[in-house]
């Protein structure tokens, strides 16, 4: 099965990475990222073993939790598909994500975690945030500087159903490894600073298919891998 072979390749990937980070493979989580792939794509990768999605597309995304319920043997299949939303947030579409998802990884407004923890349902637990951090510099890219971090983390922290997890970031779209390394490094280090200073996050989020051995080297305890997971999409949204 291609899929088993994809997913053996990625994990040695990481595997590999964190040998030489001196770290443990299982300080690095894989999120496998499925937007534009149909969910019969993400099924053969969940029977294989791979449990957490992310997903950018709400609308598309939807589709597909709509559609896992008429799976009942992926449903009862443990572990559980996990959703990520790992997509720009709308402010008025906050409602399906804080009802739908576990994980979100794009938090980057005050405005859009306060909605969320508003209206996370009363009877799932806290939804786990990650705030995006734009380390690039470019304004083109969402996320919040590097100078507004501690302020958002710490108002976030205080918000009734949320849980504060991490950062996220997504770097330079470049070929430079110097540039890019410092904008991951410029992550770590705030994810590293806020801990100091009291809060208690887990989770890294950062690397993608091309760059998550450098992103594992700087500290990331999650990789967004899409490409080469899936293949490459074709019709770019
Ligand atoms: C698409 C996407 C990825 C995966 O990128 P690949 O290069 O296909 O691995 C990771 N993170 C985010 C936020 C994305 O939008």
């Amino acid at each position: 099965m291609v899929q088993a072979e994809q997913l053996a390749s990625i994990r040695n990937r990481i595997a590999a990475a964190c040998a030489k980070a001196g770290r443990t493979s299982d300080s690095v989580q894989l999120l496998a990222v499925s937007k534009t792939f149909p969910l019969g794509d993400i099924l053969e990768f969940h029977v294989c073993g791979q449990t957490a999605f992310g997903e950018n597309y709400l609308q598309e995304a939807l589709d597909k939790i709509t559609q896992l319920a008429d799976h009942p043997n992926a449903q009862q299949k443990a572990p559980p598909i996990e959703w990520h939303f790992i997509g720009p947030i709308q402010s008025n579409k906050t409602k399906p994500i804080a009802e739908n998802f576990p994980w979100v990884h794009s938090v980057d407004r005050l405005k859009i975690a306060q909605r969320l923890s508003d209206q996370r349902p009363a009877h799932l637990p806290p939804l786990n945030v990650l705030v995006q951090i734009n380390t690039s510099g470019e304004d083109s890219k969402s996320g919040i500087e590097p100078e507004q971090a501690h302020a958002m983390c710490m108002a976030i922290s205080a918000m009734k159903n949320l849980t504060l997890r991490g950062l996220m970031t997504i770097p330079s779209n470049t070929d430079n490894s110097e540039k890019l390394k410092a904008e991951l490094l410029k992550c770590k280090s705030i994810f590293d600073d806020l801990n100091a200073q009291g809060l208690s996050m887990d989770t890294l989020s950062m690397g993608m298919s091309a760059d998550l051995e450098l992103a594992i080297e700087c500290g990331s305890t999650c990789v967004r891998v899409g490409s080469a997971l899936f293949g490459a999409r074709n019709h770019s949204r």
